[in-house]
């Protein structure tokens, strides 16, 4: 019979938790026991992941990651429910496939704002709590965008390779801290990311929902898109005390596609 996890009563704060990969993550961390601060901009379904998880169990603060004021309000609100902060999913993210003569500063300031200054802005205001307790575990949720090129997605590789490159720098940065901090690089997962480029697929070249579908599964050599489980059976792993000696690394869950 296994014991209780040594997560239980741990405060982990997940960003993008309304939906997707980020919901998935709340209820693999809520099953530890651990207690949740779940941000998102989107409050009734924030609500909704906070009831699957349970109230006493996590609660939702509604906040755009890439506004510092946001965060930093945020944060607070998170600490004062669950005192100091022990991990960190950053995990919210846009995606937005354009060619690059089309990707203006718009475009590219509210991918780099969201994906690489909202990772940016989180890990800034709850390293602190980390430093004092000398324990955190920051996991950043990339991309194998992070790690390769992808036409027509300059702002999203570029933003994505930047969070590798913070990662990997404050991992050396606190080694000796008991901090480690690691990227999570999914390749395509089910989720309304991949639902809208399906749809932008679909929309650019005339093919079926079903086609661009397989395109984008073709892709993998599993023949298959990555579930939101896995992913946050990936930051688990991360999370817990196994792992302690894992740092600074891009964990790749993409079927084989980046070998
Ligand atoms: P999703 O279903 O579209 O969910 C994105 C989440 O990010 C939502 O909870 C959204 O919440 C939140 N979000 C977006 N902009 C935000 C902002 N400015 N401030 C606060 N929260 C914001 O996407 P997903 O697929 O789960 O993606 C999660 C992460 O995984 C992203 O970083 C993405 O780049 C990465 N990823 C996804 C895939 C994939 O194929 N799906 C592959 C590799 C990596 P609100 O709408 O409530 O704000």
């Amino acid at each position: 019979m296994s014991g209780p996890s040594a997560l239980a009563g741990r405060h982990a704060v997940i960003t993008g938790a309304s939906r997707g990969i980020g919901a998935a993550i709340a209820s693999a961390l809520a099953a530890e026991g651990m207690r949740l601060s779940l941000l998102g901009r989107d409050a009734a379904a924030l609500a909704q992941v906070v009831e699957a998880c349970g109230p006493d169990t996590a609660h939702g603060i509604v906040a755009d990651v890439s506004d510092q004021t946001a965060v930093a309000r945020a944060m607070d609100e998170a600490r004062a429910r669950f005192g100091p902060v022990h991990v960190l999913v950053n995990n919210a993210g846009q995606a937005a496939s354009a060619k690059f003569t089309e990707t203006g500063p718009e475009l590219w300031n509210r991918i780099l704002g969201v994906n690489l200054t909202g990772t940016y802005l989180c890990t800034r205001a709850v390293v602190a709590d980390m430093l004092q307790g000398g324990y955190g575990r920051i996991v950043n949720i990339a991309s194998i965008a992070g790690l390769r090129g992808g036409a027509y997605l300059s702002a999203y590789v570029t933003s994505k390779h930047a969070v590798v490159g913070l990662t990997r720098a404050l991992a050396l940065e606190y080694a000796t801290r008991g901090i480690t901090v690691n990227a999570v690089c999914p390749g395509y997962v089910d989720t309304d990311i991949v639902k809208n480029a399906i749809a932008n697929i679909a929309r650019k070249t005339g093919r079926s929902a079903e086609e661009a579908l397989a395109t984008l599964v073709a892709t993998n050599p599993q023949g298959r898109l990555v579930t939101c489980e896995e992913v946050a059976a990936a930051v688990l792993y991360l999370c817990r005390p196994g792992s302690d000696s894992v740092t600074g690394q891009s964990l790749v869950l993409a079927g084989g596609e980046v070998t």
